[in-house]
């Protein structure tokens, strides 16, 4: 029913408070789930239940982690109501950062600390009745160093000792290891964009902000020119007015996808699954990975997302190679793309991966009866989405060298109406062979014949 009246702010607040009051309770209840979980497949039961992001799993597993530790601050936190899974993760992080510092401290003081942290921080909760989560941390912080000042102190030294650099698509994070050295490095690019900024800007083009031309400055520091860097570049492209789809970026648009062909260095054109023969060897074949790639997309552990192209190929059945009892093939329909991480809980038996159509579909069961399936999405699957799978897909793989330069693979086109990739090949992965079950989705793919492969 439409509301024919305004919400007050007053039933506003009231709504919102029961609202997160709601959420926090679920957010915590899951939590409490998780605290029955082995610890080392708390992340990984976090991201199938939620299937969110991996940072979002990875505050779960920090939450279970406090929560298994502090269970009196737990319960209070649950039957207040107002705290949530990043009130949890932060008191978490903050008490993390020391990690190294307190197991050097001995065995005892890990759970010492613990214990103080949480009745210091629940009588603190009391007297202030504040629950802003920063505040929460600072107190934790505080805490910390008052209780344990060498353990704080030797954290500092080992962070300022300690940088890294990271990367999120096109942001890269450097870790200066202390706010000193930051300070220091933030002063010195800043006074270097202003001169790039006096250069940038004349009569005719107004001055750039500030951030783009730190950002000029850094990555002229850091080597960041193309045509000083070899790039490799996966994508599968059906036929030459086609979108593509890049292993780690997505789809791109067919201009996109014209250029990243014409600095291919090299094209393959790929075959139908179903007639590429198992082989008998360990390790897949190159077309055996291009295909398990371009049908997978990225990694097929729930929620995980890391590109195909950066994960490993794994066997789904084993191999005799590996297990003398199992007779998994080495081929496309036994091969699976998993990032290291969650091959290597797959291999630890955490969590156990079947497939009923030649690895299109996957069931995976794990800690705690929980049961999840994932459905292949790459460019080459068979259960795609008709609209895209129409116009899609051939693999062009490509190397640029500097300054992209590539080599594609590309398969050749397809004459008939195609699900199949067309074009460039790639051929389908002809699900229909083995699918048992009715896929309706599954594009019966007879695959193109493949033309050439270089
Ligand atoms: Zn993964």
């Amino acid at each position: 029913m439409p509301r024919t009246e305004p919400i007050s702010g007053e039933t506003y607040a009231a709504l919102a408070t029961e609202y997160s009051t709601g959420i926090n309770a679920a957010e915590l209840k899951l939590v409490d789930f998780l605290t029955g979980i082995p610890h080392d497949a708390r992340l990984s039961t976090a991201l199938v239940l939620r299937r969110r992001t991996t940072s979002e799993a990875h505050r779960y597993a920090h939450a279970a982690d406090l929560a298994a530790r502090m269970p009196d601050l737990f319960d209070h936190f649950r039957s207040d109501g107002r705290f949530s899974v990043d009130h949890l993760d932060a008191i978490w992080s903050r008490i993390n950062r020391h990690n190294r510092a307190l197991r050097a401290a001995g065995a005892e003081v890990p759970d010492l600390l613990d214990t103080a942290v949480a009745r210091l921080l629940t009588q603190w909760i009391r007297n202030t009745g504040n629950t802003i989560h920063t505040a929460l941390a600072d107190v934790t912080d505080e805490i910390l160093c008052t209780l344990a000042p060498l353990v704080a102190e030797a954290t500092e030294t080992d962070e300022a000792a300690a940088v890294s650099l990271t990367r999120r698509g096109t942001r890269l994070t450097l870790d200066c290891g202390s706010e000193v050295t930051a300070d220091a490095l933030w002063q010195a690019i800043g006074t270097a964009a202003l001169t790039t900024r006096r250069e940038m800007t004349d009569d005719d083009r107004p001055a750039p902000p500030m951030s783009r031309c730190r950002g000029q400055v850094a990555l002229g520091a850091l080597g960041g020119r193309r045509d000083q860097l070899t790039v490799t570049v996966n994508a599968y492209r059906p036929h030459g007015d086609a979108p593509a789809y890049v292993l780690g970026t997505g789809w791109v648009c067919p201009t996109t996808a014209a250029e990243l062909t014409a600095l291919a260095a090299r094209i393959r054109e790929l075959p139908d699954a179903a007639e590429v023969p198992p082989t008998p060897s360990y390790r897949f074949t190159t077309l055996q990975r291009a295909l398990i790639e371009g049908r997978d997309g990225h990694c097929r552990f729930p929620g995980c997302s890391v590109p195909a192209d950066r994960c490993d190929h794994d066997h789904l059945v084993s191999s005799p190679h590996t297990d003398p009892d199992s007779d998994g093939d080495t081929c496309v329909t036994n091969g699976i793309s998993l990032c290291r991480t969650h091959h290597t809980l797959k291999t630890a038996r955490i969590w156990t991966p079947t497939s009923l159509d030649d690895a299109v579909t996957l069931h995976w069961t794990g800690p705690g009866g929980v049961a999840v399936s994932t459905v292949a999405a790459g460019p080459l699957s068979p259960t795609r989405d008709p609209f895209t799978a129409l116009s899609s897909t051939a693999p062009v793989q490509y190397h640029p060298r500097a300054c992209p330069s590539s080599s594609c693979m590309t398969s050749g086109k397809p004459t008939s109406p195609p699900p199949e990739r067309s074009g460039l090949s790639t051929a389908s992965t002809s699900p229909s062979t083995k699918a048992p079950s009715g896929d309706s989705s599954a594009p019966t793919v007879r695959g193109k014949p493949p033309r050439s492969r270089s």
